[in-house]
């Protein structure tokens, strides 16, 4: 690392080039009124927004009724009544706005015969009414995510958007309680660099790098989350991490739910659609949570695939097409709906070559066999409607920071977040957040510096860099980090689990603090990068592992076997939790429930 370090001033400096970020920067910079930079680690359309396959959910109705309100009471359903009301309002109704604005701003989205944008079915979402599945999930074939970064991206260099490509943020400025900036190295030469704003906004995605079979890219290791956490802003509801049911088995690279949406099926080792016991209605386009579980049950009593832990996700056409006709599915004619493999092929053109690549098989002739794969994380920054960074259960607000998109929680996905909705979260609040972002420049100078603010993440840094690498290995740390917490805090949960696990993340966290590193440059050190990176996924780990000990109840992905019911009396809250000098520390602030009070969720 070179040992001078670079200043600049930006008014608005954005942490973070996914979906969140990028609509972050582009509506502060179309305000006209202020300087926007984005730092992110790797280059921008790298982001993880841009493997987002399936969709993004808007109530538009352009293959049948549908209404934003049924949007939101099936967000609230499916978060098992953990999401803020007042939040889940505002996502569901500003998604079919924010939709026709990205088709305004050229996004290819596949089309109905009659020139609408298409959209297809997806777990949870529903007619209200009929209690079936309705077509919401707007798409661009597989690759929606893709689409999505790539057009933000165009419009944010329009709008004269700043880059800062592969700066890793190491920290966060905070003085005398407002934020002041952050401090970034500079990859390719480890120069350190201080961005001197107004406003920061974090929008670092998730951290399903804890565990061992994740859908994450290698670069979701929650930085952003890690560093607010070390400076005793609290972090939200981080024992609901969502377990996606398909994930390619072993692997952990998702088959999106879209291909259930098309009409794929879940089958057992028995060749049964299992998943007619666990949710009559919805079957294969139930939520999340009810899947992945009624995954591993089907796996534990035997009905594994050949007795082995996956099951079978079956695209066929002909399996898709008979069980059209079972469930008496019909065009809007009323002739029985068909699908060929060619639509297979259109619809699904990433995926079917996924599974082509990495399994060697062809789903269009063979079933895909898959498992539950660590995914989302419905927890994070506790933030304001706005995306303002609220730092206790009274929400109160830190003047200058903000939190989008996957890494913060405002919260409407609660205890467990539906298909399609993230793309929309990142969406709308990320605009609400550059947008506000904006008011606050306006009415807010510059925060004093405090004195060299890159002192203490220099000094962490250096301090890996140059410890020696002794026995403790930084990819053992990692990989018996994964482990554990895919043992004991992955779909099913209790006690004595958690609490082992508990023991050897704190034991690991030792570990880590004796380890050191082979590669002594400066330039492109990614074995530092990552080694810094693993210090976030441990300390994120223990909190989620802490968090769930605590909740003595089942809701949404959260599945504790000793305490297999949901708990409204005593549970019906959002858990906040604190590092402090004494370990980890919870406290609890209310859920905001307006229209929809809670039910039995029956799917
Ligand atoms: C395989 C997959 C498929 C998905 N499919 C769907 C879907 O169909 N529909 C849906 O709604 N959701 C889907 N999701 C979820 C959704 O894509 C993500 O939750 C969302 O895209 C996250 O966006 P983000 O902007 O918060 O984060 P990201 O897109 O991950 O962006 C994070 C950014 O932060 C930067 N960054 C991180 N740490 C640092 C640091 N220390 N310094 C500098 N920069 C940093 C990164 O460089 C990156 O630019 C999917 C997720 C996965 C993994």
């Amino acid at each position: 690392m070179k040992d001078e370090t670079l200043f600049h001033r930006y008014d608005v400096v954005i942490v973070g080039a996914g979906g969140a970020g990028l609509a972050a920067a582009l509506y502060a910079a179309r305000s006209g009124a202020v300087r926007v930079a984005v730092l992110s680690k790797m280059l921008p359309v790298r982001s993880h927004t841009g493997t987002a396959q399936g969709g993004i959910g808007a109530a538009l109705g352009n293959h049948e009724e549908d209404h934003p309100e049924w949007h939101v009471f099936d967000t609230i359903k499916g978060s098992d009544y953990l999401a803020d009301q007042d939040a889940v309002r505002v996502l569901c109704y500003e998604a079919v706005e924010l939709v026709y604005e990205l088709e305004h701003m050229g996004l290819p989205f596949d089309r109905t015969p009659s020139g609408r944008i298409a959209q297809r079915p997806f777990g949870g979402h529903t007619n209200n009414v009929t209690k079936q599945p309705v077509r919401r999930a707007c798409h661009a074939a597989d690759r929606t995510g893709h689409m999505i970064l790539q057009t933000l991206y165009q419009q944010c260099l329009k709008h004269r958007v700043t880059f800062f490509d592969e700066f890793q943020v190491l920290d966060v400025i905070l003085s005398q309680g407002v934020a002041g900036g952050v401090v970034a190295l500079e990859i390719a030469t480890g120069q350190f660099h201080v961005f001197h704003a107004r406003a920061v906004i974090l929008a670092t995605g998730g951290w399903g790098r804890v565990w061992q079979i994740t859908s994450n890219a290698h670069s979701f290791t929650g930085d952003g989350a890690a560093i607010v956490l070390r400076h005793g802003i609290p972090l939200e509801d981080m024992e609901f991490f969502q377990f996606h049911p398909t994930g390619i088995y072993k692997l952990g690279i998702l088959v999106t739910e879209g291909a259930r949406g098309e009409g794929g099926v879940l089958i057992n080792g028995r060749g049964e659609r299992f998943m007619a016991r666990y949710a009559p209605n919805l079957k294969d386009l139930a939520s999340r949570d009810v899947i992945s579980r009624a995954i591993y049950l089907e796996i534990r009593e035997g009905r594994g695939v050949d007795g082995k832990d996956y099951v079978h996700l079956d695209i066929r056409p002909e399996t898709i097409n008979h069980y059209f006709d079972l469930d008496g599915k019909k065009n809007p004619d009323g002739t029985p709906r068909r699908i060929t493999a060619a639509d297979i092929q259109t619809r699904l053109p990433d995926i079917t070559d996924f599974v082509r690549t990495y399994l060697g098989i062809d789903p269009l002739t063979q079933p895909i066999p898959v498992q539950p794969t660590a995914h989302y994380a419905m927890g994070g920054i506790p933030t304001d409607l706005h995306g303002r960074v609220v730092v206790d259960a009274h929400n109160t607000v830190l003047p200058g920071l903000y939190a989008a998109g996957e890494v913060a929680c405002v919260s409407v996905h609660g205890a467990n977040r539906l298909g399609t909705n993230s793309l929309v979260d990142i969406l709308v609040f990320g605009r609400r957040s550059g947008l506000d972002a904006v008011r606050h420049c306006r009415e807010n100078g510059f925060a004093p510096l405090p004195k060299q603010p890159e002192e203490a993440a220099r000094a962490m840094l250096e301090g890996l860099r140059t410890r020696p690498p002794n026995q403790e290995r930084i990819a053992d740390i990692r990989a018996e980090m994964q482990r554990v917490m895919m043992d004991y805090v992955g779909v099913f949960r209790e006690a004595t689990g958690i609490e082992k696990a508990i023991h050897t993340l704190r034991a690991l966290q030792q570990c880590y603090q004796s380890a050191g590193i082979h590669d002594k440059s400066r330039c492109f050190n990614t074995e530092l990068l990552e080694a810094w990176e693993l210090g976030c996924l441990l300390d994120l780990a223990e909190v989620t592992a802490v968090a769930a000990l605590a909740r003595t109840e089942t809701r949404g992905c959260h599945t504790r076997e000793d305490y297999p019911q949901r708990d409204d009396a005593n549970w019906l809250k959002h858990s906040l939790a604190f590092r402090t000098a004494q370990g980890i520390q919870l406290q609890y602030k209310p859920v905001t429930i307006l229209d929809y009070p809670p039910q039995e969720r029956i799917y």
